[in-house]
């Protein structure tokens, strides 16, 4: 089969887990017989360097032609003083308002050979393999009135949390859809003791579940949520949330796994689905051979499933991860003891993954 591929490999370590990544892509499609046919865009601090603006629209052209992106990540240090237009992160908001992606899905699971490397206990974490669904273009990062504005003599700022029906609708039957495909339990997270939106929240997501009497859903404040993240974590399998919440959630359930480095992403919801993993650029290990590679190379294994329906293709790169840990090859984020495991670059564990292909 054939597929097109933009790929925005964006700022710090971004350009070189993308190329570890490329590297899988190009084994690939040697082991499987496809082609997939990659054109890079520019995106984030690098498209403001060279062409003054976060998100171009040649670079809005080629995603919308393309069958799925890929992107490493942006922004920087060098940027942050950027106004909000011209921030790097805004090409990150761009893609997903102009894709129309409202479905963050994001895997947190526990290799067997990792155990060790996450903060809590190995007892706590071995069942870990949930997946956060969270909503990715509403709520407070995108409701309208907001700004800072003078009042009564003082600086307010202003954000509005606001959901239609119809929104919430269309996530929980993400959700509920991914549940099937697993253990068939959606955990729906929200605050309804408190916020109107949450109350809306449950009602809708409890009359989208009528509709898939298979699975289980049931419904858990966030701030439980929180804590039964790090007090049990292998209770959950789907968790269900809107967009603050989630940011916050999955975040905290990506560490449950010892790095941020392990973790991937998909955005869905529209023609063109957006791959990217969960960490940013980490310009603290920018251009030294630190990254881990594995979140964008899992990320790709999300798009073969996800966008191009290669199920076998994306459970080959699953396998290649677990069995290239097994042996305790190990970048600098997961290493443990310089005894028994060996510490790879960047491009070694690419090399090392590729091979196990
Ligand atoms: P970060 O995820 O870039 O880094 C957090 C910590 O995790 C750092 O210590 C970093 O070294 C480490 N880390 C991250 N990815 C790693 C990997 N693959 N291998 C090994 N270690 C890794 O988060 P941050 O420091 O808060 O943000 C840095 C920049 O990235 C900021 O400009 C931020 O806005 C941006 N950002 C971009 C995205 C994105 O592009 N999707 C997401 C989050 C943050």
């Amino acid at each position: 089969m054939e597929f097109q591929i933009a790929v925005l490999p964006g700022d710090g370590i971004g350009p070189e887990v993308v190329q570890e990544a490329l590297k899988i892509l190009r084994r690939l499609g040697v082991k499987f017989g496809h082609q997939f046919h990659v054109r890079e865009g520019l995106a984030g601090g690098a498209a403001l360097d060279a062409v003054g603006e976060p998100l171009p629209a040649d670079t809005l052209k080629l995603c919308k032609s393309s069958d799925a992106v890929l992107l490493g990540a942006v922004g920087g240090p060098k940027w942050d003083n950027n106004p909000p237009p011209r921030k790097p992160e805004k090409a990150l908001l761009g893609l997903r308002k102009e894709l129309g992606l409202y479905a963050n899905l994001r895997p947190a699971k526990m290799y067997a050979s990792l155990l060790d490397a996450s903060s809590l206990k190995r007892e706590i974490v071995r069942d870990v393999d949930l997946l956060v669904v969270r909503e990715l273009t509403g709520g407070l990062y995108f409701g309208e009135p907001r700004g800072i504005e003078e009042s009564d003599g003082e600086e307010v700022g202003v954000n509005t949390l606001r959901y239609s029906a119809s929104e919430i609708e269309r996530i929980a039957v993400v959700a509920f859809e991914a549940a099937q495909k697993r253990k068939k339990n959606v955990c729906s997270v929200d605050k309804a003791n408190i916020l109107e939106t949450s109350q809306l929240w449950r009602k809708v997501v409890s009359s989208v579940g009528k509709r898939y009497p298979d699975v289980h859903l049931h419904h858990m404040y966030v701030d439980n949520c929180s804590m039964q993240l790090i007090r049990s974590p292998g209770q959950f399998d789907v968790i269900l949330t809107e967009n603050l919440f989630g940011d916050i959630l999955s975040d905290e359930a990506a560490m449950l796994t010892g790095s941020i480095g392990m973790l991937p992403s998909a955005s869905l919801g529209g023609k063109v689905a957006l791959y990217e993993p969960v960490h940013g650029s980490a310009p603290d290990i920018a251009n030294q051979g630190k990254a881990n590679p594995i979140a964008t190379i899992a990320s790709v294994g999300m798009m073969l499933r996800y966008s191009f329906h290669l199920q076998d293709e994306a459970d080959a790169i699953e396998k290649a991860i677990e069995k290239v840990l097994a042996v305790g090859y190990r970048t600098a984020d997961l290493l443990q003891s310089q005894a028994s495991q060996t510490l790879l670059k960047t491009s070694a564990m690419g090399d090392h993954l590729a091979e196990a292909l």
